[in-house]
């Protein structure tokens, strides 16, 4: 059972940054918010924890003293950016840090980018190390998003909630994707018995087949249950 824990950067009395009418806790807030939704939704084999649930306020210590009294496997914490540039960056301790911990920042950052880019173009700041304290003190992987500048053109984006849950979303995936959380199975959905007359032919390709007596036979089946169809 892989243990994640979540930091929602800034809370309480520490708004973060502000600007266009935007607080960067309450941003973080969201992005979390849907990054544990979409954990818990989509796949099994973990437990996850988060600094602070609503609106409060807790030093930087605090958050990296309870992932590590817990014993998490990752540590994430996500922050908006501020100082009127454009973009996403992701940062990992500047001291010495895991093979792992480069991993997860290089599994995170992919993720999230990707997700940002299908909104239009995002400038890729790159994969950087700081002296942060919740990278410092925190003993497992551990990564810090900043995910667009608060006080630039970038604000549009981080206005529109369907971003937000997307990137919160990507955070999640880039956590499964490193931890390879299984996926929750899908309900099967109920089976629309398609008739022929749609007209859709079936190309049966040989090449997918270990031989063409396979391949022959599907057709057939498929001529049987009233499907059209043929090798190819
Ligand atoms: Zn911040």
């Amino acid at each position: 059972m892989s243990k994640i824990y979540w930091d929602k950067g800034h809370g309480g009395d520490d708004p973060g940054a502000v600007a266009n009418g935007l607080q960067e806790k309450n941003l973080t807030h969201k992005i979390v918010e849907y990054a544990m939704v979409y954990l818990e939704a989509n796949y099994t084999g973990f437990e996850q924890r988060v600094t602070r649930t609503g609106d409060q306020t807790l030093t930087l210590s605090q958050r990296a003293d309870m992932a590590n009294a817990w014993g998490a496997d990752v540590f994430v914490s996500v922050h908006i950016n501020a100082g009127k540039g454009n973009g996403f960056e992701s940062y990992v301790y500047n001291g010495g840090v895991s093979s792992q911990t480069i991993a997860l920042q290089n599994v995170l950052h992919g993720e999230i980018l990707a997700t940002m880019k299908t909104f239009g173009s995002i400038t890729d700041r790159g994969k950087k190390r700081a002296n942060y304290a919740v990278l410092r003190e925190t003993k497992m992987p551990a990564v810090l998003t900043e995910n667009l500048f608060i006080d630039s053109s970038d604000a549009k984006l981080l206005k529109n909630e369907e971003f937000l849950k997307d990137v919160g979303e990507a955070h999640a995936r880039g956590i499964a994707k490193f931890l390879g959380l299984p996926q929750k199975a899908k309900t099967a959905p109920s089976q629309p018995q398609q008739k022929s007359s749609d007209g859709k032919l079936y190309r049966v390709q040989v090449g997918a087949f270990s031989d063409r007596k396979n391949a022959e036979q599907l057709v057939e089946e498929l001529k049987q249950n009233g499907y059209p169809a043929t090798i190819v």
